[in-house]
């Protein structure tokens, strides 16, 4: 690609920090996922990234190691409440998550959203400004939108005069969920049409991509399908695509052989010695299925007297959302269960089944657990992808470890690991709790296999694949093609 890219995302890739010589207020670019996916491209081609931020004025217009321009985009608190905490979180989360929990449906918040998205596209409309001026380039930029928070912006940007014939892209990270789930939505019509807007619409998977062609026809008269297009009634073609997003897989397999990987390991491998370890790795999110999987561990260890002082479970919860009361409600439950199933099953002078870390840990920490693993637990109710499945096969195979991968049948990454890995139905608490029984006792040389196997599978769909296949589509669905 040899357009600027300029990245409208909720958040921008870069975060405060302390200089540590002098205590001074330093910026720099973000370990996220995304801003290392993109790294290699905007190197090229450069670009600008807009964002939100909690102190736009004090944002700097760049930072070193990121060739991008950062523009803020400033958003009061009750903006914030509105349209990130209310109906980002609480109305499309829980709904295109289908329904794990109930969508509070908020008419002030809809508004608050409306105008936070119309707060973007006009920033975006004066970076597009600004690199057009630009002497470094002399072609127009392609513009790529993320994700629920920002649905609207494409038919924003279109209805603008000075961006109406810019490339545009817009991604989902989340599940896009069946037409009858997205009709309950009042506002399902422009949302589906603020997608609609861009050049290219981009989905995990074909049936996130699938739901959203079914419940376009559904609810727009005089809608066709062409190949993987969409043929609107006014003429303009929508490209529709799946590709899943994935992790830098090369990175990975380096950290998890590491040397400082490799002495936390030797540390975690002595503490846990003689047990084996189930390991769960979740953002603190009532989407991943904590509390059925506590259940299964619980109803394990009552079934399995034997088993009792010889596996231990490992669950890093990392906070999320704590401003939202769905989430401090889950906390609270998930260490209710918590102490209830150490308070059954732990014996005098040894120590608890279940280690729970309310906090993040660091990536060296996470390789380590990743590969001491005998089962990583992905039991997600609902999960658009889920990474963390990921970054555990290629951790274990780069360790050339053999441990199992129980994934839930509603996580995004079950249609690209097939049977390879033990799938799941984690409604089904009883049947999870014998799947982490059979998962113990597959043959080492088979777990081994399944591994390497889905492992091969992430190195060939890696992160960057994701962002040149995505940025294919829209330029291909700019001109038409
Ligand atoms: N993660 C992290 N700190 C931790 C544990 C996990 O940053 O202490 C990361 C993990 O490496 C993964 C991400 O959090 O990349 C979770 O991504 P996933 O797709 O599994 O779920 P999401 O949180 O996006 O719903």
């Amino acid at each position: 690609m040899t357009r600027p890219l300029v990245v409208v995302a909720n958040r921008l890739p870069v975060s405060r920090a302390t200089d540590p010589a002098d205590g001074r207020l330093t910026w720099q670019a973000s370990a996220g996922g995304l801003v290392t996916a993109l790294r290699p491209v905007v190197d090229e081609v450069g670009g600008a990234w807009i964002g939100y931020d909690d102190d736009a004025a004090g944002v700097p217009d760049r930072v070193d190691g990121l060739n991008v321009d950062l523009h803020a985009v400033g958003l009061s608190r009750a903006q914030v409440r509105g349209y990130y905490h209310g109906f980002s979180n609480r109305t499309v989360w829980p709904l295109f998550h289908d329904l794990v929990a109930d969508p509070v449906v908020d008419r002030r918040w809809w508004h608050t959203y409306q105008d936070v998205n119309r707060a973007f596209a006009e920033v975006t409309a004066g970076a597009l400004e600004r690199a057009r001026q630009s002497e470094d380039h002399d072609e127009q930029p392609l513009v790529w939108i993320q994700d629920y928070h920002l649905m609207l912006v494409p038919e924003m940007l279109r209805n603008m005069a000075s961006t109406a014939d810019t490339p545009v892209g817009f991604f989902l990270h989340i599940p896009f969920p069946p037409p009858e789930l997205v009709a309950r939505l009042p506002w399902r019509d422009q949302l589906l049409q603020g997608m609609l807007a861009a050049d290219a619409v981009g989905f995990h998977t074909v049936r996130y991509r699938d739901n959203f062609v079914r419940a376009v026809q559904q609810l727009f008269p005089g809608v066709t399908t062409l190949g993987d297009s969409i043929a609107l009634p006014d003429g303009r073609h929508v490209r529709c695509v799946a590709h899943p997003i994935s992790i830098d897989a090369d990175a990975f397999a380096e950290l998890a052989t590491s040397a400082a990987t490799e002495a936390e390991l030797a540390d975690l491998r002595e503490q846990f010695a003689g047990r084996r370890v189930l390991l769960g790795v979740d953002r603190l999110d009532y989407t991943k299925g904590i509390r059925h999987r506590l259940q299964a561990i619980e109803l394990l260890l009552e079934r399995e007297p034997d088993l009792r002082g010889k596996v231990a479970f490992v669950q890093i919860a990392v906070p999320s959302r704590d401003d939202v009361k769905e989430y401090r409600d889950l906390r609270t439950e998930v260490e209710t269960e918590v102490g209830r199933i150490n308070g059954r099953f732990t014996e005098p002078g040894h120590d608890v089944p279940v280690h729970y870390f309310y906090r993040g840990v660091s990536r060296e920490q996470l390789a380590a657990y990743y590969r001491l693993a005998d089962v990583m637990c992905v039991t997600p109710l609902k999960d658009g992808m889920n990474l963390v499945a990921k970054e555990f096969v290629t951790c274990q195979a780069a360790g050339d470890e053999a441990g199992a991968l129980l994934l839930s049948e509603f996580a995004g990454a079950i249609l690209e690991f097939g049977e390879q890995a033990v799938r799941c139905n984690p409604f089904d608490v009883e049947g999870l709790s014998y799947l982490l029984a059979s998962a113990l006792e597959l043959p080492e040389t088979e777990r081994r296999r399944r591994i390497q196997a889905m492992a091969e599978a992430v190195r060939e769909r890696d992160v960057y694949r994701w962002v040149a296949d995505e940025l294919a589509a829209i330029e291909r669905g700019h001109g038409g093609i």
